[in-house]
């Protein structure tokens, strides 16, 4: 267990009743159970821009645009700022929260994060939230802290829990296939999780589509409440279309993508060079500024001038490319300030992209060959 993660064990305590109604559309103030005054948030969040999208054949519905933990919430990182995110992140519509039980840096600091903010400012919202976590990546030493067998994944998710302080999930996801364990050990491990009541949903990611079709006819013979996949998918990395989108489509299972502004590369940070403050510069980023090849910030050019033609940023354009695929039920995104969340989420408000732009941006991206790793 990490030291960071025994200083937060308390419990989330679920409000007898909220304290003012979200309908009522009139500011009055929670309290964080500290004696301070805890967020209030704009009435107007579900009349604004954000749409919501069906889980596949689910009854869940997903906002278009989710927020992940996975950098910027961190220890490492201003807790200031990632409160400023994750409220202005729920006053935008943004319902849905992805974290990971190694997400940090120091892996589990963005769930501490996450569950202080949950605790101080939006106690009284938990069920207007979908908060997912995920195991299958190292996270403690010795035989037992990565993969997929049972024993790690339901002791990864008690400890997710407590470092959030909440007594369930929404959605627990096994992070990534682990072939040196029975599918069916992983699978029925994500089943426990759900009949204990930690989790309410399961789902698969970085599954292919082959690995993904055998984990859900498991789940499936389990009835197993499986909603999502998460598959990496941006203009620059394409794969489930030709792979897993298939499977999603075919099982009625919904699909959030990660990374679909390709961790900033589609966005204008780098259009002319790497910003000090940037993902690419940080020694703990996982975005290598050798992938900011010539070649590559030549057709983030050409993609950031049809974003321009259109009156957008090249991340709106970027997060209308993802959803105008069916499949897609949300595109889960990063930020490491709010106004880029803003400017994310302003994409809804656009026109749908018209088919002559869909033909630009698939030109700009037929050089994508020579333009750099993938990110
Ligand atoms: P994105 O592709 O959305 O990249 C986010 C980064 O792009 C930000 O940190 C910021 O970079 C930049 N950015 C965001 N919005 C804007 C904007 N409007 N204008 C300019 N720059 C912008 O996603 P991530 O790679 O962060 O991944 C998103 C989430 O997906 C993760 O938090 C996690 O929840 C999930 N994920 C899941 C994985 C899995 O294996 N299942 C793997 C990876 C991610 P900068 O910080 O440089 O400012």
């Amino acid at each position: 267990m990490h030291a960071a993660e025994r200083s937060t064990c308390s419990t989330f305590a679920r409000p007898a009743r909220a304290r003012h109604s979200v309908m009522a559309h009139g500011p009055a103030a929670g309290t964080d159970g500290r004696g301070g005054v805890s967020h209030v948030p704009d009435g107007g969040r579900y009349g604004g821009t954000m749409t919501y999208r069906r889980c596949g054949g689910s009854g869940l519905l997903l906002p278009a645009v989710s927020l992940g933990l996975w950098h910027n919430f961190g220890s490492v990182d201003p807790f200031d700022m990632a409160r400023a995110m994750v409220l202005r992140a729920f006053d935008l519509g943004v319902t849905h929260f992805d974290l990971a039980n190694n997400y940090g840096p120091v892996p589990g600091s963005a769930e501490q994060t996450f569950g202080r903010i949950l605790r101080e400012e939006l106690a009284d919202h938990r069920d207007e939230l979908v908060i997912s976590t995920k195991a299958g990546y190292l996270m403690w030493p010795g035989p037992y802290g990565d993969g997929g067998s049972r024993k790690y994944l339901l002791a990864s998710l008690d400890q997710s829990l407590r470092r959030m302080g909440l007594p369930y999930v929404d959605v627990f996801y096994h992070h990534r296939p682990d072939a040196q364990t029975p599918l069916e050990e992983s699978m029925l491990a994500l089943d426990q999780a759900v009949r204990q009541g930690k989790a309410l949903y399961v789902g698969l990611s970085n599954y292919d589509g082959e690995q993904t079709r055998a984990a859900l006819a498991i789940l499936h013979e389990l009835r197993t409440p499986v909603v999502l996949h998460q598959p990496k998918y941006s203009m620059l990395v394409r794969a489930p279309e030709t792979d897993v989108f298939d499977v999603l489509a075919a099982e009625g299972v919904g699909c959030i993508v990660f990374s679909p502004l390709a961790q900033g590369l589609l966005t204008s940070r780098y259009l002319h060079d790497v910003p000090r403050d940037s993902r690419a510069a940080k020694p703990h980023g996982a975005l290598s500024p050798d992938a900011i090849t010539p070649e590559r910030r030549a057709q983030l050019m050409a993609l950031d001038a049809i974003a321009s033609a259109r009156g957008q940023s090249l991340a709106q354009l970027a997060i209308a490319w993802v959803l105008r695929n069916p499949v897609v039920t949300s595109a889960l995104v990063g930020a490491s300030h709010v106004g880029q969340l803003e400017d994310t989420v302003a994409a809804l408000a656009a026109p749908p992209l018209a088919p002559d732009e869909l033909q630009a941006i698939d030109a700009a991206l037929a050089h994508a060959g020579t333009a750099g790793t993938h990110p």
